[in-house]
């Protein structure tokens, strides 16, 4: 009866069930969260996904729930001030309460059923391969294309796991994990009001990043990490060491404590860097399953929306490359992040790079644009030479 079973319908799920249901196909999506629900997340979307989501008609939605737009960014490394506009399109800092119950309603529209507090326990194969998926209830559902949009903790990732590694064992012992860094921030966040601000702000101090966006209702988004080895001392005060952190960033400090904190903080260690082979038979992975990096340089929604249109094109057109392509895209920026969440000061070429940069418009733009999505990872790397 389904043509495809998504699991997981958050910003690859429901984005990937969206443009299937599009394109005719006949999709489900389930998902155990009911929407709208809040998931442990910063949010800011790179221009690069908000123009996606312009295009699948979606951002005017986004505007309309009252998110701002944010059109420049303050980005200070060590003292080194990249400030510019974001040469296309705008930065969006929507709550996930607003963002992934927009995506979900989408997929509705489009088509798809969504079955929301539905927990998968389990794939149901074939001698094919995947075919389907198991309910916790005991509810079997098939398939003969189950996509894993279930988050870094993927149970789709898992369970096809064990079978790639025998497969891959007979075949030069590859193993379904391409490329894994240990964590290495713990991240902190939450939301004050009366904040001013005129930018996006973005700092990074040793040991230390920092960043500061406009969200729904009025609020400010701030969020601090230090490295993970710290989070024992980080834990005892959580409040008081992002403070801290936020008092070594100009005057955001001041103009944080003139606000007042208007939800709980929230803090996590679980910030794995992890690439997984992405598909076979029967089944895909999407977004944070596939491959889910430090939030260090804020890149998880974005790439998950653009899993979704590489996956949904691959299985309305019959390309195999899917994987290939993702990895084509995102390697780079995977590579880039790792090395930011180490939160080591700039050093030697980079600093002296970073000062040249900041003294010039357009490769300040070009620089935001690496972030941003709109501009090559390389051209950074070329640049440092
Ligand atoms: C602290 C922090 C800050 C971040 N900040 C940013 C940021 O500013 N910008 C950015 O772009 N990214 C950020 N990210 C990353 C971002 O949260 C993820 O990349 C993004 O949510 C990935 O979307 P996804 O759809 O792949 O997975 P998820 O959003 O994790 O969704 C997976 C869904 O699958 C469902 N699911 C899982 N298992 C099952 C099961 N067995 N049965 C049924 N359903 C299941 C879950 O309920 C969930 O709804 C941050 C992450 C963290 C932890």
């Amino acid at each position: 009866m389904y043509d495809v079973i998504v699991v997981g319908a958050r910003p690859a799920g429901a984005a990937t069930a969206m443009l299937l249901a599009r394109r005719g196909v006949r999709v489900l999506a389930v998902d155990r969260a009911r929407f709208p629900s809040d998931t442990l997340s910063t949010h800011q979307i790179q221009p690069s996904g908000t123009e996606r989501l312009r295009r699948w008609g979606l951002l005017d939605r986004l505007i309309a729930a009252g998110t701002p737009a944010t059109g420049s960014v303050r980005f200070d490394i060590g003292g080194t001030v990249l400030q510019g506009r974001f040469p296309q399109g705008a930065l969006y800092s929507p709550r996930r309460t607003v963002l992934d119950a927009i995506l979900v309603d989408a997929a509705r529209e489009a088509g798809a059923e969504v079955r929301e507090g539905f927990h998968v326990a389990g794939l149901i194969r074939d001698e094919r391969g995947v075919a389907g998926i198991r309910g916790r209830d005991g509810t079997e559902l098939r398939a003969p294309v189950v996509i894993g949009a279930d988050g870094k903790h993927s149970l789709v990732a898992k369970e096809t796991a064990k079978e790639t590694a025998n497969e891959e064992a007979a075949n030069e012992g590859a193993a379904p994990v391409q490329r894994a860094v240990p964590p290495r921030t713990v991240a902190s966040y939450s939301y004050w009001e009366g904040v001013e601000q005129r930018h996006g702000e973005l700092y990074h101090r040793p040991g230390r990043a920092v960043a500061a966006f406009p969200t729904n209702d009025g609020l400010t988004m701030v969020y601090a990490a230090a490295p993970v080895d710290e989070f024992g001392a980080w834990r005892t005060d959580v409040e008081g060491h992002l403070l801290e952190t936020v008092d070594r960033c100009g005057d955001l400090g001041e103009r944080v404590r003139a606000g007042r904190r208007v939800e709980r903080l929230r803090t996590t260690v679980d910030l794995p860097n992890v690439v997984r082979r992405a598909q076979g038979p029967g089944w895909f992975l999407a977004g944070d399953a596939g491959l889910v990096m430090d939030p260090v340089t804020a890149q998880g929604i974005g790439n998950a929306l653009a899993d979704a249109e590489l996956l949904a094109e691959s299985i309305t057109t019959g390309r195999t490359d899917y994987q290939q392509r993702r990895d084509e895209q995102r390697l780079p920026m995977f590579e880039l992040t790792t090395r930011l969440a180490a939160l080591r000061p700039a050093k030697g070429l980079d600093k002296v790079l970073l000062k040249g940069i900041a003294r010039h418009r357009r490769s300040t733009e070009r620089f935001l644009g690496v972030f941003a999505g709109t501009a090559p990872v390389g051209w950074f790397q070329r640049a440092r030479g």
